[in-house]
């Protein structure tokens, strides 16, 4: 590259990357949210069925949950473990959790015994909390268990630690998939949700009109802005029966119920929830609907105009596509598409406040339209992964030459439009989406290589962008009997639902490259 070239591309990112602004960065999520209650008690905040909580009655039952946590001796600053279906009593939890200082560990009463219990190990979380129907999940963990739905928590006085926490202090911490065979939790701080937030509310701002649909589950960083969203700018937020999530005539009952008018979807269950629509004339039931978030995988040029003819033209409703890992706190990119139809592309667009995106090659920054790996900096940055000092320096790097800004290594290629826009072009690694939910073929591939008589084993992803993607399991086994069903029962005592495979091939040899490695690409044509 000459110097010339160097310099346009320097501007270029920098052009790009000019997204510094102010953001409230000495406050944490829960002091806005105490300001917000003060503002606004008698303002409704949370539903959920016929059950509700004004901004005041919340404040105060996660104040009493916070003295439950101090009167047990809780760890201050510590993590706390929650596992909660969606509730109200979910909400309390973890504002209870950030009340006392603390920072909430999500764990999903979905998972199976054995994934529960190494998150648990690995994390060791000074306290847990549950409810009635989740505690059991948790029986082995031998520190302080506290259960929301005990009504004496509610009679204890309140108190709050919120102004002890420091902007660099960790507010959650998410698990999830990890290549060498289990999940790994990525540790997110305050000031990094604070900026998210800060800025979605100047970019599409919410106020008391609006109510914010909770369906993602919160083991899941796109929750964040669902749990938080509201509680700071005096909004609502309707928490949807669990299990609903998956059904769009459900969605489409609380939307109406409820007024909702903001609600994130996936791209594969945004498709479904188009094409259920698109049977019947729906658009009067979603008439408060104003705005429509999706991120987790591609949105297509079909997705976008199947809901401007559904949605976006009839009740003027927008869609924006939105990027990011966990690893950057939630997300860092936004494109608002347009109503036409001449669209042939969705871009994941331009970078939010206080973030930078660069597509780095060979070390070096790439022009508008060459392909390279998509990289982030910014305060949105993770703090990094919990017990695993190597994962994180060899993800979070300093990939611009020594310039000193730590960049998160997405595993994501990408490239610059000459629009400005960022085109994303899919994973340059083994780690896939199915509705959204990541997912680390090599965590499945290490679990069945954990089964008996199992030498090697390759799982791949077929038909990834159809309605129904497959996980395939090609195993290197000795044992030609080898019985799948009692393969599939292990599995699912360490693997959610979604990361178990539909099928499973028992092979003596796999077909090898010319250089020696299994030939993957001759594998799935198998
Ligand atoms: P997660 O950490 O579960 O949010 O997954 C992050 C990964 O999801 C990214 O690295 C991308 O591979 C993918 N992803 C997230 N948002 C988008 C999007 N809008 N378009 C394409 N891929 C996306």
């Amino acid at each position: 590259m000459n110097i010339c070239e160097k310099q346009d591309i320097d501007s270029i990112y920098k052009k790009l990357n000019d997204t510094t602004h102010s953001y409230p960065k000495d406050k944490t999520i829960c002091q806005l949210f105490e300001a917000q209650a003060e503002k606004t008690p008698d303002a409704k905040a949370v539903i959920f069925g016929e059950e509700e909580l004004t901004y005041r009655e919340l404040n105060k039952k996660a104040g009493q949950l916070a003295y439950a946590l101090h009167l047990s001796g809780v760890e201050k600053n510590g993590i706390i473990g929650i596992m909660v279906e969606r509730s109200l009593e979910m909400i309390i939890g973890i504002y209870g959790i950030l009340k006392y200082g603390a920072s909430y560990l999500p764990i999903s009463p979905e998972y199976p015994q054995k994934r529960i219990d190494y998150i648990v190990s690995d994390s060791n979380p000074s306290c847990f909390i549950g409810q009635s129907k989740t505690i059991h999940r948790i029986s082995g963990f031998d520190k302080i268990c506290i259960n929301l739905d005990d009504e004496s928590n509610y009679e204890l006085p309140e108190c709050s630690y919120a102004d002890t926490v420091r902007p660099n202090d960790l507010m959650y911490i998410i698990y999830t998939s990890g290549s060498t065979g289990n999940p790994k939790g990525v540790m997110v701080e305050q000031h990094s949700v604070v900026n998210r937030l800060n800025w979605m509310q100047k970019r599409y701002p919410i106020t008391h009109y609006d109510t914010i649909l909770q369906k993602t589950s919160f083991v899941f960083d796109v929750s964040v802005w669902e749990l938080f969203w509201w509680s700071i700018t005096g909004a609502k937020v309707s928490m949807l029966k669990p299990g609903f999530e998956r059904f769009p005539q459900g969605i489409i009952e609380e939307v109406e119920k409820n007024k909702i008018t903001i609600i994130h979807f996936v791209p594969s269950m945004f498709n479904s929830f188009l094409n259920y629509i698109c049977n019947e004339d729906y658009s009067t039931k979603l008439l408060t609907l104003k705005h429509i978030f999706c991120s987790g995988e591609a949105l297509t040029p079909i997705h976008v105009k199947k809901f401007n003819t559904l949605l976006g033209q009839i009740n003027g409703t927008r869609l924006t596509n939105l990027y990011g890992p966990t690893e950057a706190t939630v997300d860092v990119t936004y494109y608002d598409c347009p109503f036409d139809d001449e669209i042939s592309k969705v871009p994941i667009g331009k970078p939010i406040d206080n973030t930078a995106m660069y597509i780095l090659g060979e070390a070096c920054l790439l022009s508008p339209g060459e392909k390279g790996e998509l990289c982030i900096a910014g305060v949105g940055l993770a703090r990094g992964y919990l017990n695993q000092p190597e994962l994180t320096n060899e993800k979070f790097v300093d990939g611009l030459g020594g310039r000193g800004e730590m960049v998160y290594r997405t595993g994501d290629y990408a490239c610059l439009m000459h629009d400005g826009n960022i085109d994303y072009l899919g994973r340059m690694d083994n780690q896939v989406k199915i509705r959204g939910l990541r997912i680390e073929l090599g965590e499945i591939e290490a679990k069945i290589c954990e089964y008996e008589s199992v030498s090697q084993c390759i799982v791949a992803l077929i038909n990834a962008d159809s309605i129904n993607p497959v996980l395939k399991a090609y195993i290197l086994t000795t044992d030609s009997e080898l019985a799948v069903q009692k393969l599939k029962k292990f599995l699912r005592t360490y693997l959610p639902d979604y990361m178990i495979p539909n099928d499973f091939v028992l092979m003596k040899d796999f077909p090898i490259t010319m250089n020696g490695k299994v030939d993957r690409k001759a594998l799935v044509l198998l």
